[in-house]
């Protein structure tokens, strides 16, 4: 039963047929792990802080730079200096106290990776870094947990869901299998190199949280076996369809 102050604050919610209060409490009851608090991270956290998922956990181990403020909403010009994870929890805090949130100002690392994601029901890549993106992804095919992958750069986004692993949806490729090869760093130029345009990471990050919310209520059927691309400066998407590969480096052997 969702508390009166509850029935109110997601009311516009519950009142959907196909949401209603179980699909508001189950909400209420999910832990999601967003990994990045920038730009990505900053419109998943606020949305599905707002949204009502009820166990966030958020990982950065940087500090807010002026640089940053074209996109990652989260931060605020008073803000700078300070830790990107402190300034997330206070805004998501802020934004509904009901829920709870565990700010971690660090890295995943190979000896923490596969607990972390073990311990969420979804885990939101919102990272910069290649390094992370594949240790996220292996340790989301070794432990059956569901991953919403996004990036953005330039003006352009991408978004693809994967479950594959234990409990997962039998079939469907990992990460791995739709980027096998680890670009270097100049094959894949980050934000920093390369530029960003701010509401592209907007457009990314919310789609990011309304795969997270779902995966959880079950809305839409199966989002696996296909990546999405956006293009900013079309404000256009496509879709393409990916599919398991053999050899795969994760998955396939
Ligand atoms: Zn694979």
């Amino acid at each position: 039963m969702l508390s009166d102050e509850n029935l109110e604050r997601y009311a516009r919610q519950a009142i959907m047929p196909e949401i209603g209060e179980d699909g508001q409490e189950r909400l209420l009851a999910s832990r999601m792990l967003v990994v990045g608090a920038g730009g990505l991270g900053s419109p998943v956290l606020f949305y599905l802080a707002a949204t009502g998922v009820g166990r966030l956990t958020v990982m950065d181990g940087e500090s807010v730079e002026l640089s940053n403020l074209n996109r990652q909403i989260l931060h605020t010009t008073a803000s700078i200096g300070s830790r990107k994870v402190a300034q997330a929890a206070a805004a998501v805090a802020a934004l509904n106290p009901g829920i709870e949130v565990t700010p971690l100002a660090t890295r995943v690392e190979d000896d923490n990776v596969d607990d972390l994601l073990a311990a969420h029901d979804v885990v939101i890549d919102c990272s910069d870094n290649v390094d992370t993106r594949y240790r996220i992804g292996d340790a989301a095919h070794r432990t059956g947990t569901p991953l919403v992958f996004g990036g953005a750069v330039r003006s352009e986004g991408q978004l693809s869901v994967f479950h594959s692993g234990p409990g997962g949806a039998a079939g469907t490729p990992c990460y791995r299998c739709v980027f096998p090869d680890m670009p270097d760093a100049r094959q894949a130029p980050g934000c920093s190199e390369a530029g960003i345009l701010g509401p592209v990471t907007g457009v990314i990050g919310t789609l990011q949280a309304l795969a997270a919310v779902r995966l959880i209520l079950g809305l839409g059927g199966a989002q696996t076996g296909k990546l999405v691309l956006f293009d900013g400066r079309q404000g256009s998407f496509m879709e393409i369809s990916t599919s398991r590969r053999d050899g795969c480096g994760c998955c396939g052997g």
